[in-house]
């Protein structure tokens, strides 16, 4: 034990400064290795960096957060927080892509009253002209909500037999009910319906289900139309002027209070000069 004391300790140390996350660059503690768009060497390799989340609003800049984690799904709720701690209010609405429609922001909107022109990962999908629904899916099946129960297509009902509860990252519970009680023993449709073993069961989320139509007739309404035609041309359009038209790549300083203030300045500069050239 003796001999391994120091590097005991070196490794509490290690743990102290990783926090929650699962890495920290050497360099700079606050950074976490993530995969960059940039990936000169063509091997997804990861580099230390910061999960740079902006707001816009007619390509001016009236928010930005910097997360160590590189999933953007956990950091809405935060980033529509340091909005409200800046501005004293939230926002009356939100227009972002479906890595962001989750359940637990899509409850978040709800509570503070945001109108959630959010997609959700199905959403291209869904809305292709040429989509058709799986009918083994639940999504494919009849549901009758009166009497809670679905019809598999070879018309049996399918029961709430369970309850399945989880908890996201964040600690938000998550509940999905189970429907089964089908005796699925020499169905004709077996071998298409599902590959495993017994009798078929499914698992339906449908809180997530409502959020999710609630989002859908959002965002293909004349207005959802508007919001998503503007997406492209407004955070990716500032983006696309930080990155490409003037270089602002790369952060020139280690640790999060450095990075921010120099972001910040960034962001100011930035909005004058596009008031400037507006004004002109
Ligand atoms: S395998 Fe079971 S659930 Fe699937 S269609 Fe047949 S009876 Fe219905």
């Amino acid at each position: 034990m003796e001999s391994h004391v120091e590097k005991l300790s070196e490794y509490d140390e290690h743990l102290e400064i990783l926090g929650d996350r699962n890495s920290y660059s050497k360099t700079d503690h606050d950074a976490a290795f993530m995969r960059m768009k940039e990936d000169a060497m063509r091997n997804g390799q990861t580099k230390p960096g910061y999960n740079l989340q902006i707001g816009t609003e007619n390509q001016y800049i009236t928010d930005f957060a910097l997360f160590p984690n590189p999933t953007d799904t956990t950091t809405m709720i935060p980033f529509t927080e340091s909005y409200q701690e800046r501005y004293n209010r939230y926002p009356d609405r939100q227009v972002a892509a479906s890595g962001y429609g989750s359940e637990e922001n899509y409850h978040f909107m709800e509570e503070h009253e945001i109108e959630p022109f959010v997609k959700y990962n199905y959403f291209h999908k869904e809305h292709r002209p040429r989509y058709v629904v799986n009918p083994f899916s639940p999504q494919g099946m009849y549901y009758n909500k009166e009497k809670d129960y679905y019809v598999c297509p070879m018309g049996q009902h399918m029961t709430p037999i369970g309850i399945k509860r989880g908890k996201t990252e964040n600690g938000y519970p998550t509940e999905s009910t189970i429907y089964g009680d089908v005796n699925c023993e020499g169905c004709p449709l077996r071998s298409s319906c599902y590959k495993a073993k017994g009798n078929r069961t499914i698992e339906v989320n449908h809180r997530l289900n409502a959020y999710k139509q609630y989002a859908a007739e959002l965002l293909t309404s004349e207005e959802g139309i508007k919001e998503r035609g503007r997406r492209c041309i407004e955070p990716e359009a500032v983006f696309g002027q930080m990155k490409a038209d003037m270089q602002y790549k790369r952060f020139r300083h280690f640790g999060e209070d450095k990075v921010k203030m120099d972001l910040a300045f960034w962001c100011i500069a930035f909005n004058l000069k596009k008031y400037c050239k507006k004004a002109a």
